[in-house]
């Protein structure tokens, strides 16, 4: 069955529960290319979105959206070889992001990351960081690890890049060295190929929350084991957010967000099983949407209650 995207993602199915939705995870930019984002958000019933971008961008962004846009820097990592200047430096970004209504700092640890850097998530000079972020209530959004695909495809090379399962050390030693600090793992905590190593996370550290964004990678590596995706995410309800991590980029036309949007929305909500219109080069065959259909309740914690909550 061909998805024709000009007639269906401008019309979004109906929804399942009405409530406001929370996005907690896109990627924005200055006017005016974030614009087609939140049209496209707002036509789907996102009423906010989480936006990462610089301190500066985000401040920016803020006076044209002082409802819509929840703040989300990142870090500046130019003076990492200078431990003392790099701690300054980004806990005045704290102090100034704090002041203006900053919620959360997002922080990009792959593999390639640690690697071009020569930082793990849980090196010293982060310490201080995420120490005061617990005390300004500030929320990390942290992405951890890629696809189990991608250690074989890129991640291969033993001298150079750590196997997942020993990337996720970092990502331990922080949950519980910051026991105050609320920690999204976003990508469902980069492992929604193993839901019960998620299920051993979530239960081993209580200030951790997953996000559902990457469109293709959930929809593909969920819609493998359904029954199991559905009963996790009734069993977790309370620490999953809805998030898409939608990529502003100049030139990309309306269609191309709103079609996100309207995955997510089948994928979540129906039991529907047709192609997905979003082409997927880690898939096997035919990228397939296997909708999870989630019961009302628990949509209304994934899209609305438990942002709230975390983001506050
Ligand atoms: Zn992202």
């Amino acid at each position: 069955m061909p998805v024709d995207p000009s007639v269906l993602f401008s019309t979004p199915p109906p929804r399942k529960v009405a409530v406001p939705i929370i996005d907690v995870h896109t990627h924005v930019r200055r006017l005016p290319e974030t614009r087609l984002l939140v049209e496209a958000a707002q036509h789907y019933g996102v009423a906010r979105l989480v936006g990462i971008a610089t301190l500066d961008d985000c401040l920016s962004l803020k006076e044209e959206y002082p409802d819509a846009l929840v703040m989300a820097a990142t870090l500046v990592y130019d003076n990492r070889h200078d431990p003392e200047r790099f701690v300054r430096e980004n806990l005045a970004l704290l102090e100034r992001g704090a002041a203006a209504g900053l919620k959360v700092v997002k922080l990009w640890f792959k593999p390639s990351f640690n690697v071009e850097t020569g930082m793990k998530l849980d090196d010293p000079r982060l310490a201080p960081i995420f120490a005061r972020m617990g005390e300004l209530g500030l929320v990390a959004l942290i992405h951890i690890a890629d696809p189990d695909i991608w250690w074989v495809k890129y991640y291969s090379d033993r001298t150079v890049y750590e196997t997942k399962e020993e990337t996720y050390r970092q990502a331990e030693n922080v949950l519980a060295r910051y026991p105050a600090l609320k920690i999204i793992l976003a990508h469902l905590g980069g492992d929604p190929e193993h839901l019960d190593h998620l299920e051993q996370l979530l239960s081993s550290y209580p200030n951790l929350y997953l996000d559902t964004s990457a469109t293709k990678w959930l929809v593909r590596e969920l819609g493998k084991q359904r029954e199991a995706a559905r009963d996790f995410f009734i069993r977790w309800r309370e620490r999953l957010l809805f998030g898409t991590d939608l990529v502003v980029r100049p030139g990309l036309p309306l269609d191309h967000y709103l079609s996100r949007y309207w995955v997510h929305q089948l994928f979540w909500e129906t039991d529907v099983v047709c192609p997905s219109p979003i082409p997927d080069p880690d898939c096997e065959g035919t990228p397939m949407i296997r909708g999870l259909d989630l019961p009302a309740d628990v949509l209304h914690s994934l899209y609305h209650d438990n942002a709230v909550r975390v983001l506050g």
